[in-house]
């Protein structure tokens, strides 16, 4: 028997899992990879498996509200930080990771905890009573995102996010390609570029405006994509130079067969611990598989690419949470479910671990009949959950990230000193927070 049920063993359910457990509370975690369900992103049937790019993105706490995130989450003895660490790759001042042996390393201490059976199943109606956290994910599964839907009474929105390709180093021609972060940051050589000139990159933009694109059944013309996550095609539509100012700037990148900044580049991140694959940064897409590839070979030193794995679209399902859910993540009309990870509308693996974490917490607090006292307003968690449970507009919410625009304005501090006055006010209240409320279990 178990007190909690967590459908859905990704990022969120796989975080909200450990922390329960780790309170004494026992959990059965449903995941239906593996029992008869997949989605269209996910490849294996490990638990919290990262389906498109293997970065946490930045690990600065001193001037990043993600870093920042990711401080809190480690004070807080998170499992996605600490698989995180045992799997992490070089990507200069971000945290990358070993996709397969960061999956690995979250389900082997999950499988390790004996409050904690997971059950390979698919769940496809919201269950009557009992503590329940559902952490479906962005491709909930429709029999389930049905029962959502009849149970919030509205339309959950779709919309769709597009995922980028993944390239094998030993097909990238190195004597054209050279590594290098831009302005020499982290390690100074993280990234693989490839240089193009002037002629080459009008050629390319050219082949991503006439490009063959996938129709997508459930797709609409005025779908909003998410900025984050633009397939590059779309990026190009805006404008010739777009490219050249987003994913293909070329700035503090010397070629070092010119000394010189190349016109644009294209940028590959390791995405292995091996360092056998290299994921294509910003290039999320809808082309065509075949167009992929003809196209992506035309991109000096990606002349004999082999894809490990082309882009492709997706659907993203999520709620209007501000206000479905209450302060809690619980459903306002049957309080005994809450809501976890990107299915709540925050945006982002950190951000749907760390929303996982907070329901954790949060189901734990309900269980042992004590009282639950939000992190503060002005620490990362603190406002990612007050603006999915109710700062955000409801009529234009959409998937977010973390950001400091999320936080208790500090309009007195000098711009150039604002992101540090921010991580010090919330490094000082969080732990006021976890002092206060004891919430590191011994
Ligand atoms: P998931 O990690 O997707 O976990 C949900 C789990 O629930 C899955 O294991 C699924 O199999 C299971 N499940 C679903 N329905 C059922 C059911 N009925 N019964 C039982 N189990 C079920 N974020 C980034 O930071 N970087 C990226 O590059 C990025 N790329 C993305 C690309 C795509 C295509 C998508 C869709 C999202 C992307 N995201 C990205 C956004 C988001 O961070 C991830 O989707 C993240 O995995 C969300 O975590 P989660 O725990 O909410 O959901």
């Amino acid at each position: 028997t178990y007190q909690v049920h967590i459908i859905g063993g990704g990022l969120a359910g796989s975080e909200a899992a450990w922390q329960l457990a780790r309170r004494g509370v026992k959990v059965r975690l449903s995941e239906m990879r593996g029992g008869g369900g997949s989605t269209p992103a996910h490849q294996t049937e490990g638990l919290a498996e990262l389906v498109c790019s293997n970065s946490f993105r930045s690990d600065d706490d001193e001037r990043n509200a993600v870093g920042l995130l990711h401080h809190e989450m480690r004070r807080l003895d998170s499992l996605v930080m600490r698989a995180g660490e045992v799997a992490r790759v070089p990507a200069g001042s971000a945290m990358a990771v070993d996709r397969d042996v960061f999956s690995a390393e979250v389900q082997k201490a999950l499988e390790n905890q004996p409050n904690i059976e997971i059950v390979r199943e698919k769940v496809d109606t919201l269950p009557e009573s009992g503590l329940t956290i559902v952490s479906t994910g962005p491709l909930t599964a429709a029999s389930l995102a049905e029962s959502i839907g009849r149970a919030t009474g509205s339309d959950s929105l779709a919309f769709f996010d597009a995922i980028a390709p993944i390239v094998h180093h030993e097909s990238i021609d190195m004597s054209v390609c050279w590594m290098q972060s831009r302005w020499n940051k982290g390690d100074g050589k993280d990234y693989i570029n490839c240089p193009m000139d002037k002629d080459q990159y009008l050629a390319f933009h050219q082949g991503l405006l006439d490009g063959e694109k996938t129709t997508f059944k459930e797709w609409e013309e005025n779908t909003p994509y998410f900025e984050g996550c633009m397939p590059i095609e779309v990026m190009a539509e805006r404008g010739v130079d777009t490219l050249r100012y987003g994913p293909m700037k070329p700035v503090g990148l010397d070629d070092p067969r010119t000394g010189r900044w190349p016109y644009a580049v294209v940028q590959l991140r390791q995405d292995n611990k091996l360092g056998t694959l290299w994921n294509m940064v910003g290039f999320q897409t809808k082309l065509r598989h075949a167009e992929q590839v003809r196209l992506f070979r035309t991109i000096p030193g990606l002349e004999n690419a082999e894809f490990a794995r082309l882009g492709g679209l997706h659907r993203n399902t999520f709620l209007n949470s501000p206000t479905l859910l209450d302060r809690q993540l619980r459903l306002k009309s049957a309080p005994h479910i809450r809501f976890a990870g990107q299915i709540t509308g925050c945006e982002g693996y950190v951000e749907s671990s760390a929303v996982g974490l907070l329901t954790g917490l949060m189901t734990a607090a309900e269980v042992s009949g004590r009282e639950w006292a939000s992190p503060p307003r002005t620490s990362a968690m603190g406002a990612l959950l007050a603006h999915i449970t109710g700062d955000a507009e409801a009529e234009s919410y959409q998937p977010m990230n973390v950001n400091f625009g999320l936080f208790p304005p500090l309009h007195d501090v000098k711009k150039k000193q604002r992101k540090e006055a921010y991580t010090e006010r919330a490094k000082a209240d969080f732990g006021d927070w976890l002092a206060t409320n004891e919430m590191v279990p011994a």
